[in-house]
């Protein structure tokens, strides 16, 4: 393991690249985590929806950005993968520790100004860019667009951003529109759920008429989980709506 450990290192890539600081960590469950990361001597500049890239010891992978832009600090959900290489790591990680960071940030997976009307589908960390979207297009104050968020989980307690996304709905109800699902209703750790159930391609349908969009001015966008994507597209594709999506793994 050591022998591993030291070969990786010394193969690290990425020690020449910029750090961003750990600077608060707050765990939800045990494997989903908010960090907020302090880029350190570099100005990381980036467009609501997109993502940045992340690293410990020569390994990284993608993290969509929760902050929105104006915010001093890159705020991310992640979610533990156990057999994985470089959650495991993180999961080590206390404030102060430090994380290799491509100076650019990345992805074509943001809003698109052309509708008006923008229907989002996200499974747990895949809620990331939606989160950020909303956070910028409120703080600007900006008008003329509604977004209907669709959160599925397994669990209540995975959702982690629906207190957030339930009091900017109440507060701006002609903007946000927030539904959690659980796909898992029976379960005891969902025993005080009473809100919507099924998994979101199972819904996703009943939604798109409930909430009497548009399908010309309408864009509907899904991330996350490729089951969900892949599920969800098949029926709103099918239907004709216009499409776009961000998968966080393959399966
Ligand atoms: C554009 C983009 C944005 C992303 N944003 C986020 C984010 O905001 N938060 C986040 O937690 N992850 C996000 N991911 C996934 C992330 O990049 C890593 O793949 C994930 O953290 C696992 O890394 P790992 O090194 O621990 O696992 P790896 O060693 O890469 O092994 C992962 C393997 O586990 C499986 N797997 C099971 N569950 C997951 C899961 N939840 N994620 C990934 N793989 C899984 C896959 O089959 C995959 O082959 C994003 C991925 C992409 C492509």
């Amino acid at each position: 393991m050591t022998n591993l450990r030291t070969a990786r290192v010394t193969q690290d890539r990425t020690l020449d690249l910029p750090r961003a600081k750990l600077v608060e960590r707050v765990d939800y469950t045990d494997d989903l985590m908010v960090i907020k990361l302090e880029p350190q001597d570099l100005d990381f500049n980036f467009n609501p929806g997109q993502y940045c890239t992340l690293g410990l010891e020569g390994i990284e992978r993608a993290y969509s950005i929760v902050s929105a832009p104006h915010e001093p600090l890159l705020e991310i959900f992640v979610e533990l993968v156990p057999d994985g290489q470089l959650t495991p790591l993180m999961w080590q990680m206390g404030t102060g520790d430090t994380m290799s960071i491509r100076p650019g940030p990345k992805g074509i997976f943001v809003m698109d100004p052309t509708v008006n009307q923008h229907l989002m589908l996200g499974t747990v960390t895949g809620t990331a860019p939606f989160v950020s979207i909303v956070r910028d297009h409120l703080h600007y104050n900006r008008s003329g667009h509604h977004f209907y968020i669709l959160e599925g989980a397994s669990y209540v307690d995975e959702f982690v951003y629906d207190t957030e996304l339930l009091d900017l709905s109440a507060a701006h109800p002609d903007v946000v529109t927030f539904v959690p699902a659980i796909s898992r209703p029976n379960e005891a750790r969902n025993a005080a759920w009473e809100g919507e159930t099924g998994r979101l391609n199972a819904i996703v349908a009943k939604y798109l008429h409930q909430f009497k969009l548009d399908q010309s001015d309408t864009l509907v966008y899904a991330c996350g989980h490729p089951g969900m994507i892949e599920g969800s597209r098949e029926i709103v594709a099918g239907e004709g709506w216009k499409w776009t999506e961000e998968r966080f793994w393959k399966e």
